[in-house]
């Protein structure tokens, strides 16, 4: 039986922010209040002037994944290493399955991933790669293995895109479970068209990859979704928004009242598509799906956190080298793997953008990184809360303290930041994973292989994020 007593801090939830001790016993949080009496304490903490907040979760990851030549160069261990560094205890990473493998072939060769590695907890969702005969029945086997999640692309014909029947049928039948669909939106199609006509012409600098997947085609795309879940009469949640025509639909959709959820990521809110101009092809680190967008693009997202139409801030954190990964082949945009890091910097960047420049609230922030994932995906009231009885995944944070970003101190295995040199508040002092601290003034102390696979069940009722 371990004791911690966390002392004289401000708890910032999704709703209140308020001054108060709080006791962790072994892996919960046990007690909140002020000048508790606590006997036998192992360990005091001084959190006066400091907030404490509900780890992160992150749940859009992929670690250790195998892309064409290439996989994902953060493994369990170095992924969840920078994640907790930046504050996040928990993760839901994209299992897959090859072509002609079932689902439960795919999901084991992910527990053997994560098994002995990670440092945090995680969960899966499972991206059905094609649709056959047993999509159907196995999506139920997934959710007995605690697997509620699952993932269709719009995008990538041939190799991931299904077509508009079979996202029907698997809209379906997620109802019938209790499951959520998650969707790549990007029109596959037209972005196929581009870049052949972009390749004939010789059009091989890195930018083309921004060229060749408008805007409109993911706003195309995420329109046609929201319909089909609107005839599945199901809910719906769109991964990786990150133009203002996504946003319009969303916000139309949600507007008419359609549980329609979304999520977007950072390198969307403070990346542009200007850095696909960088020399020595250097936009070749910012290649990754949906592109980088015009600047235009970052207000009207903006816009959709502010107005809670977009309900989570994930990651897409898909890291590949840029010397000899992305650099390697410089003669065809598309042979440049798509993805980049950003487990480690979520929190601080959505904290430095978006609550110190008063966009939004702690309490929001709180939501959108960690309450609102939570509840959509199954964690709730266990992960993403600081009450009494959920896990004692929590974090501290000093909000004088500046960090600078950058590839030569952070925590994932990848050669490069998207956002070296960025200077950024909100990265944690502390952070407990079920009770254990395992970020100490920044430094991990934690043990890989403590991280437990979080099963999540089906619902029978999805939130209003609101
Ligand atoms: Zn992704």
């Amino acid at each position: 039986m371990a004791t911690t007593l966390i002392k004289d801090g401000t708890i910032i939830t999704a709703s209140h922010s308020f001054a108060a001790d709080l006791v962790i016993k072994d892996e919960r949080i046990e007690q909140i209040g002020r000048n508790l009496l606590v006997k036998d304490v192992d360990r005091e903490i001084d959190a006066a002037g400091k907030y404490i907040m509900p780890g992160g979760i992150d749940v859009h990851t992929h670690l250790d994944m195998p892309v064409g030549d290439f996989r994902s160069v953060d493994t369990f261990e170095t992924g969840t290493i920078a994640a907790a560094c930046g504050g996040t205890t928990t993760i839901i990473d994209y299992a897959a399955h090859e072509h002609g493998e079932l689902m439960a072939r795919g999901l084991e060769t992910w527990h053997r991933r994560a098994e002995g590695r990670a440092v945090i907890d995680y969960g899966f969702h499972m991206t059905l790669s094609e649709f056959t005969e047993r999509t159907l029945r196995d999506m139920e086997q997934m959710v007995n293995a605690g697997v509620s999640s699952f993932k269709v692309f719009t995008a990538y014909p041939g190799r991931m895109m299904l077509n508009d029947a079979s996202i029907l049928k698997i809209l379906k039948r997620s109802e019938e479970l209790g499951t959520l669909v998650c969707v790549h939106a990007e029109n596959g199609h037209v972005i196929d068209v581009l870049i052949q006509e972009a390749l004939e012409s010789g059009n091989v600098a890195p930018k083309y990859h921004a060229i060749t997947r408008p805007s409109k085609g993911e706003g195309e795309a995420v329109n046609r979704v929201i319909t089909l879940a609107e005839l599945a009469e199901t809910h719906l949640y769109i991964v990786h928004v990150s133009c203002c025509e996504a946003v319009e639909h969303i916000t139309r959709a949600r507007l008419k009242g359609l549980p329609i959820y979304a999520e977007t990521c950072p390198q969307y809110l403070f990346l542009s598509d200007e850095y696909y101009e960088l020399p020595d092809f250097k936009g070749a680190k910012y290649v990754m799906s949906p592109p980088l967008r015009d600047k235009q693009h970052q207000d009207g997202i903006w816009h959709g956190i502010q107005n809670r139409m977009l309900q989570v801030v994930g990651t897409d954190h898909c890291p590949f080298h840029f010397h000899g990964q992305k650099d390697r082949n410089q003669d065809n945009f598309t042979q440049i793997p798509n993805g980049g890091p950003g487990i480690e910097t979520r929190l601080s960047l959505l904290y430095t953008g978006g609550v110190c420049t008063g966009r939004i609230s702690l309490n929001h922030f709180v939501d959108l990184v960690s309450t609102a994932p939570a509840r959509l995906f199954g964690l709730y009231p266990k992960k993403g809360a600081v009450a009494p009885g959920s896990d004692a995944d929590l974090m501290i944070v000093d909000p004088r303290k500046e960090t600078v970003i950058s590839a030569a101190t952070h925590h994932s295995a990848v050669d490069y930041s998207l956002y070296e040199g960025m200077k950024v508040k909100g990265v944690p002092d502390c952070v407990f994973s079920r009770g254990k601290m395992i970020i100490d003034h920044g430094d991990f102390i934690g043990t890989p292989g403590d991280g437990q696979f979080i099963p999540r069940p089906p619902q029978s009722s999805f939130p209003d994020a609101d």
